[in-house]
């Protein structure tokens, strides 16, 4: 195996991590939890084993409250450091940003970005969007990442996609339809509260935050708690984990 390449926002090195590809063998996947970005190369099979996803959702859980850090303006391929060129692709759930390797050394991702790709994220609601407005400042744009005020904009104004968050359900049904599961289950039928799990996601953050702070400094400043910007990548990752372990112990 070769060394872990460097991450093409901020050059620190990936986390290389093994997952199962659906033809077969092993499907190495390079990932920069502080940018939040995913690099395939590409040879590398985008087709995921239902077990794969899985294990693609645990991680992204297990860092759901890393420290993450704006992306660079100058991507460089891990392979060749040439400048990664950017573009968009457009699938039915939505459009996302790709950059890609002009010499086909492969693409890096956006975890939000992967999500609309594989057709996990659905819009908001109108009803959701008025409800998310009432308990959080702004959420981040699950296309482009940027800061958005939902009490004012009705889509992003940076990248003009509708707001739209992770979809557990459409998770499960791919995970079924890699599978081939020969015995349907029910889907939960409770609907899942987004809201809730972007507080919850909130105060795991702000706690672990003031710990940090706590080691560093002796006076730690008091986060305003009233206010934060949504997570939604992470707040759905977290609903996705939740359904998948409540099915999982069946
Ligand atoms: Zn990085
Ligand atoms: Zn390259
Ligand atoms: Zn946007």
């Amino acid at each position: 195996m070769t060394s872990a390449p460097s991450c093409p926002s901020c050059r620190q090195p990936m986390e290389v991590h093994q997952f199962a590809s659906n033809l077969g063998g092993a499907l190495e996947l390079d990932i920069c939890f502080a940018c939040q970005g995913l690099w395939f190369d590409r040879h590398e099979n985008l087709k995921l084993t239902p077990a794969s996803v899985v294990e693609l959702f645990r991680l992204l859980h297990e860092h759901r409250i890393d420290h993450h850090q704006p992306l660079s303006d100058s991507m460089a391929c891990p392979r060749c450091v040439k400048p990664l060129e950017k573009g968009f692709d457009v699938v039915r759930s939505g459009r996302y940003m790709i950059y890609r390797c002009g010499r086909q050394h492969g693409r890096f991702s956006t975890f939000s970005s992967f999500m609309v790709e594989k057709g996990f994220v659905r819009h908001m609601t109108r009803p959701e969007i008025d409800d998310l407005a009432k308990r959080v400042g702004a959420i981040y744009c699950t296309s482009c990442g940027a800061p958005v005020d939902i009490r004012k904009d009705h889509a992003c104004p940076y990248c003009r996609a509708a707001f739209s968050l992770i979809d557990p359900e459409a998770v499960v049904r791919a995970m079924e339809g890699y599978a081939k599961a020969s015995s349907p289950r029910a889907m939960p039928s409770s609907p899942v509260d987004i809201g809730d799990a972007l507080v919850a996601l909130e105060r795991d953050r702000t706690r672990a935050e003031r710990e940090r702070q706590k080691r560093a400094f002796t006076g730690t400043s008091d986060a305003d708690d009233s206010s934060f910007t949504g997570d939604l990548l992470s707040a759905g990752v977290a609903l996705v984990w939740a359904v998948i372990n409540t099915r999982s112990h069946h």
